[in-house]
């Protein structure tokens, strides 16, 4: 591993990173670090550097991503909160409401009350409730932990194990779910090495072993390509190598009872073609020219990956003896495929959406959500890695708006309402259950959108009692009888 330390905390690095970046987002930026740089100052961390370098790389790695001015700003403050004497007040004067929101939120996530499995689950939760409230809080805090896991060297290794493991099962997942897939691939080759030393090793070692194929094969390969597309009239924008990342390629491995030799695309070639259309083209040349392996084509453009991953993947006969996979994709799709869900918060798309409705709406991530939820219902090891019925026992259930609502287990709309708002709660009309009128007993299942109808006229019933799970919504249902009575008791004392 390699153990860089960065003592550069200059802003410049990070304008570097953003091209188009403007005179004012650069202020904002340069601001937050004099205020993060003082709030932290004396702190050091465990490898003794200036505990403010931390909060520096994070700002640059949200600058990787091309995240807003907003968002980086408060990755750099991202500790602030947490760790130092600064107050949110402070921090509203200085930078506003919404920055200090975004800072506040990445402290919640942080605040963890229990340990073990549970711990995990939890934090899961508080995932999902922090995405609901805004996307760009896991961001941050996906890109505090990615440069938290590449210094873990100087933490005990102990701790060093419990971080790992939860990055693995936590937040490479989380990335991968909104398509990040540079940021899945840097969190899960950091934490590879702590959680499991010996298959790291193994993995390592199995790699050096092999030379997939020689640089001198792979470039008359890429001129062979680039003369025949030219030909056929592709215009190719750019011809990548990449060589699959060692955590990936363990996965694969393990499939294949640890012999190399069965994984194919341990190198490939990745071809950037301008339109979809010049995908299938490119394809096309590439098989009248080589030979493909049977089986080996698949077309995620057509049928794209659950995280929303396109391409066309397909492995050829080299002519040496060997194979070689090729990708190809358009600039567009690549992007996607590296930086996902933050490639639609990034600087240049968010000046373009006039409303976070509508990016939210762009963005799609409710539909992330549900499926990463039904993931993690599904994957039968991760649940039984947690070793806790902690969430089989909770419900998440969303309002028409897409906000989470986690309810206990058997919750009925009524203790959704209260959760909600006990104005709600307390004038309950009906509710409707996935856009159907259900009577208020019904039990609420993971996923389901609650829409609740008020009436000035509706009031708690006595026995709601019966039929509500949370203490909230039993306490206020008791309030409210308390101080107006129920109909039937004002039928009786009239
Ligand atoms: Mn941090």
């Amino acid at each position: 591993m390699d153990t860089v330390t960065i003592h550069n905390t200059d802003p410049n690095r990070i304008f570097a990173l953003l091209p188009d970046i403007g005179d004012a987002d650069k202020h904002l930026i340069t601001r937050a670090c004099k205020f993060a740089e003082k709030a932290h100052e004396g702190q050091l961390r465990k490898s003794g550097e200036p505990y403010y370098n931390h909060v520096f790389e994070t700002g640059v790695n949200l600058a990787m991503l091309k995240m807003d001015a907003d968002t980086i700003a408060a990755g750099i403050m991202h500790d602030v909160l947490e760790d130092t004497n600064v107050t949110d007040v402070e921090m509203s004067k200085e930078f506003g409401e919404h920055i200090t929101k975004l800072v506040e939120g990445v402290t919640k996530l942080g605040k963890l009350r229990y340990t073990g499995a549970e711990r995990h689950v939890e934090s899961l939760r508080k995932f999902f409730v922090a995405m609901a409230d805004d996307i760009r809080v896991v961001v941050i805090k996906l890109c505090d932990r990615l440069h938290n896991i590449q210094t873990l060297q100087y933490v005990s290794p102990e701790k060093q194990k419990r971080i790992a493991l939860e990055t693995l099962e936590i937040h490479a997942r989380l990335a991968d779910r909104l398509g990040m897939g540079r940021l899945k691939t840097q969190l899960e080759d950091a934490a590879f090495p702590y959680v499991y030393p010996d298959d790291y090793k193994k993995t390592v070692e199995l790699f050096e072993s092999i030379k997939p194929i020689s640089d001198e094969q792979l470039e008359k390969i890429v001129t062979a390509l680039g003369e025949e597309l030219t030909i056929f009239d592709v215009e190719i924008e750019r011809i990548d190598y990449r060589v699959k990342h060692l955590y990936s390629l363990w996965q694969k491995l393990k499939r294949y009872k640890m012999d190399i030799s069965k994984v194919h695309d341990v190198v490939a070639l990745r071809i950037i073609v301008p339109t979809v259309g010049d995908c299938y083209q490119a394809l096309g040349v590439i098989h009248g020219l080589y030979r493909p392996v049977p089986g080996r084509f698949k077309d995620y453009i057509a049928v794209p990956k659950p995280n929303g991953y396109r391409s066309l993947h397909t492995t050829i006969f080299s002519g040496y003896g060997n194979t070689l996979e090729i990708q190809i994709r358009t600039q567009d799709m690549h992007r996607e495929a590296e930086y996902g869900i933050a490639s639609h918060l990034s600087y240049k798309e968010l000046g373009k959406h006039a409303s976070k409705e509508e990016l939210i709406k762009k963005t799609g991530w409710t539909k992330e959500l549900l499926e990463w939820q039904k993931d993690v219902e599904h994957h039968q090891d991760f649940m039984n890695n947690l070793k806790t019925d902690f969430f089989q026992s909770r419900v998440f259930v969303l309002t028409p708006k897409g906000d989470v609502i986690d309810l206990p287990e058997g919750s009925t709309p009524i203790d959704f309402a209260y959760a909600v708002h006990s104005d709600i709660g307390d004038h309950i009309a009906s509710a409707k259950v996935n856009g159907k009128l259900v009577p208020l007993n019904t039990q609420l299942k993971n996923r389901d959108v609650i829409e609740i109808e008020v009436k000035g006229s509706a009031s708690p019933k006595r026995k709601w009692l019966d039929i509500t799970k949370t203490t909230l919504a039993k306490r206020r249902i008791r309030a409210y009888i308390k101080e107006h009575g129920t109909a039937l008791d004002k039928l009786l004392t009239r």
